[in-house]
């Protein structure tokens, strides 16, 4: 089953204002904001504001209108961040295996320099 969410999370103590961030884009769905160890010149998470663990607990539990509006939100950062001409990356690590660190649902955004090609 799914592990239990963790309300001591780093991100949760980020969506709550306890530790500060760069925030990019906040709305009522979503939070944006830069990664503190980026890997690209643009590496931005963005997390969506209810209790996920992970995708499997997003795309399964959440409301229509949460799942919608945080995809929605993913897509306006990465507007607005000037990334739709050059191009961009997203990726989730989910669970062990996925080499997820942080338990609170959170999609990488990566761009601004050509990219490698994913290699598991
Ligand atoms: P995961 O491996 O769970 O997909 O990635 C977690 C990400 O969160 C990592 O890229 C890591 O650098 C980032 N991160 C961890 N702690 C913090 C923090 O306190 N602030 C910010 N902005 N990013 C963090």
């Amino acid at each position: 089953g799914k592990p239990p969410y963790e309300e001591g999370n780093i991100f949760a103590r980020i969506l709550r204002g306890e530790i500060p961030c760069r925030k990019v884009h906040e709305d009522e769905h979503a939070l944006a904001f830069h990664d503190i160890a980026p890997q690209a010149p643009v590496h931005v998470l963005v997390i969506p504001k209810g209790p996920y663990v992970s995708f499997a607990d997003f795309a399964a539990t959440a409301p229509a209108e949460e799942l919608a509006g945080f995809w929605r939100a993913v897509g306006l950062v990465a507007r607005q961040l000037g990334l739709e001409d050059s191009g961009y990356r997203l990726l989730s690590n989910m669970g062990p295996d996925g080499g997820q660190e942080v338990g609170h649902f959170h999609v990488h955004l990566f761009g601004g320099r050509r990219l490698g090609r994913m290699v598991p």
